[in-house]
């Protein structure tokens, strides 16, 4: 089998979304699953709607073209703000997007006039993480002046908190984006389909409020995806945290002194690594660099430690393990080792299929 590879356990991936519609559905709230981290991945994009989702979102134009012409048979949302020199694509590919500017949505309305569909849009609502989202005293107008917008339905409005500046989800932030939803029904006479109040960070407000209020939907990666809450990072019960195993290859084990050695500058990186002196210890360099991966997000499965990398050569003390040369060497990952693994052309990507 070929190295470096990130094995993709679908069966995990099922599972972990099944006790996420589980989780979310006992209080009426859907789910949109988030790809962006699996840049799309289509065999897996297959699995989410097989298992439920009807609605796939994803921060990348090309990830929902790519599932798309793969024939995903999936709604499709873009997240994030549209790009203006996108537009005619996104009203081709998605049928919703996330939007916070009027002039960009008046483009998206002209676009889905001239082909001849409607494009649904969602606004955002600034809650204190400071990325993308209008300042709750400005939405009432913005929704005025998108209403009448022909080739445009307004279905729904949104937050996205624990991102930019990781601040959290909580009661009143959730009451704000309620409130604000009840206000634009009542105001405009008009129902939202969807009040989708976050992402993997909402998981510890939903676990502990008796107050949901209007929300009613969720976008999720992450803990679909890696079975963690994004706020503490800590294991949602019963989901798996290992559906994606990055395996790499040992190239070089040996017996070396632990301090190197002669005139000491800045490493590749620019940066100066400082060692502990604790005299001959057993090295061995895996097939995988900074190119690939973020470091800091792999947790070895055995004994062993990262003692750093460069570009493409992460160096490791192995400990007790029985390692030789060409033995294969297993991680499990967090979401920014995955993102970059995921998006690194010189990883194979190795699919578990369901049994
Ligand atoms: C990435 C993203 C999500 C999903 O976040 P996770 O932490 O992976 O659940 C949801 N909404 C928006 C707007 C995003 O950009």
């Amino acid at each position: 089998m070929p190295t470096p590879r990130v094995e993709i356990n679908l069966s995990k991936i099922k599972s972990n979304l099944r006790a996420l519609l589980d989780i979310y559905g006992k209080k009426s709230i859907s789910i949109c699953a988030v790809t962006k981290v699996v840049c799309g991945n289509v065999d897996i994009a297959r699995v989410l709607v097989k298992g439920g989702i009807k609605i796939i979102a994803d921060s990348r134009l090309n990830n929902i073209k790519k599932m798309h012409h793969a024939g995903v048979r999936s709604k499709f949302m873009l997240l994030g703000p549209p790009k203006v020199s996108e537009i005619d694509s996104i009203v081709r590919y998605a049928h919703i997007s996330l939007n916070t500017e009027l002039s960009v949505i008046q483009k998206l309305s002209a676009s889905a006039l001239v082909q001849g569909v409607e494009h649904q849009v969602i606004l955002m609502i600034e809650c204190g993480d400071l990325r993308e989202g209008v300042l709750p005293e400005n939405i009432e107008l913005l929704v005025t002046n998108v209403l009448p917008l022909k080739g445009i339905k307004l279905v729904g409005i949104g937050t996205n908190l624990g991102c930019f500046s990781g601040v959290q989800v909580d009661q009143k932030k959730m009451d704000l984006l309620s409130n604000k939803a009840l206000e634009i029904e009542k105001k405009f006479g008009i129902q939202l389909q969807l009040i989708s109040g976050g992402n993997s960070a909402n998981y510890n407000w939903f676990s502990s409020t008796k107050e949901i209020g209007k929300i009613n939907n969720l976008r999720l990666g992450e803990s679909i995806f890696l079975g963690r809450e994004t706020v503490g990072n800590k294991r949602i019960p019963t989901l798996f945290i290992d559906a994606f195993t990055l395996v790499t290859e040992v190239t070089e084990l040996k017996s070396k002194p632990s301090l190197p050695y002669g005139k000491k500058g800045g490493n590749t990186f620019g940066k100066l690594v400082i060692l502990k002196d604790i005299g001959i210890i057993k090295r061995a360099i895996l097939s995988i660099g900074q190119q690939d991966v973020h470091f800091s997000g792999l947790s070895p499965k055995g004994q062993i430690k990262i003692l750093g990398g460069s570009s493409d050569h992460l160096l490791i003390d192995p400990k007790q393990s029985k390692l030789t040369v060409g033995s294969e060497v297993r991680f499990n990952l967090n979401y920014s080792a995955l993102l970059s693994l995921m998006t690194s052309p010189y990883v194979h990507k190795t699919i578990i299929p369901i049994k």
